[in-house]
């Protein structure tokens, strides 16, 4: 088991927002952190900032949708720190748009990289977890993993679907008796890229505007992160909710 301290931790969607503050709260605990996105100049920074803190990080320019490349972010970590203690599947999309408008492709994006790209992660990490008789996985959900709205159906569809998977292999990982933890994190209204991708002109102003309002920081996100995996081994934090305090 890895000194509480010093774990192996992958995160993706590691270039900006969540995965960002994440990585940059749990590096300044003194953890080792795998960094996996498409943007390798950000990722190329951020690990940069980290060390230059005093933290240890590497990254790996990875795209969630490709399972080789997914596979070979958890290799990166193998090779650099032998071990996988912490596996957060943070990489998401959230290009909100009622279904008149037809966005198939939105909707495939959606599915592929937060839905598809969770369950890469699970596939590269669960076996060496296994092996370990240790490991956490931290998969992000959302508000939207609870309720839905208008325009929010296939994003709430993925979001309600990294609930329902993380439930089962809890479940399932809690009966084998493997010392391999599962959470979910479902934030609310949080300031960062998220709504940039949005190709709905109407969804994108009503979400900025929504946004401006309500959002909050993405060190609250990371600081709940943190909390799941700093509980002792023995103790499973199913779930999270964290949303701002004037969110309805
Ligand atoms: P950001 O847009 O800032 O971050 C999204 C991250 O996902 C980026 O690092 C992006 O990196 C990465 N990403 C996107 N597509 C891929 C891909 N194909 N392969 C690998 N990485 C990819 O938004 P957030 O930080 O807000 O989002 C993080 C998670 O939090 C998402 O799952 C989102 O659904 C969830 N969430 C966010 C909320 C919010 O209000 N912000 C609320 C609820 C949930 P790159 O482009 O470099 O690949």
């Amino acid at each position: 088991m890895a000194d509480a301290t010093q774990k192996v931790i992958v995160i993706t969607g590691a270039s900006s927002g969540i995965g960002e503050a994440t990585a940059k709260l749990l590096a300044s605990q003194g953890n080792k952190i795998v960094l996996g996105a498409r943007r390798e100049e950000r990722l190329n920074e951020i690990a940069e900032a980290i060390k230059s803190a005093g933290g240890e990080a590497t990254y790996k320019v990875t795209d969630v949708t490709s399972i080789e490349q997914v596979e070979a972010l958890a290799q990166t970590a193998l090779d650099a720190y032998g071990r996988i203690d912490v596996w957060i599947n943070n990489a998401g999309l959230m290009p909100h748009s009622e279904f008149i408008k037809d966005k198939v492709n939105d909707w495939t994006r959606m599915i592929d990289v937060n839905l598809r790209g969770v369950l890469y992660g699970i596939h590269a990490a669960l076996s060496t977890m296994r092996e370990q008789k240790s490991g956490h996985f931290i998969n992000i959900s959302s508000v939207a993993g609870h309720i839905v709205g208008p325009g929010a159906g296939v994003y709430a569809a993925t979001k309600f679907g990294v609930r329902a998977l993380s439930d089962a292999l809890r479940q399932e990982e809690a009966l084998a008796q493997s010392h391999v933890r599962v959470t979910t994190i479902s934030p609310g209204a949080i300031a960062t890229e998220l709504t940039d991708h949005v190709t709905d002109k109407e969804q994108k102003e009503a979400m900025d505007t929504f946004y401006n309002e309500f959002a909050v920081g993405a060190d609250r996100v990371a600081q709940a992160i943190a909390f799941a995996i700093n509980t002792p081994e023995d103790t499973g934090m199913s779930e999270i909710i964290i949303r701002p305090a004037s969110q309805q």
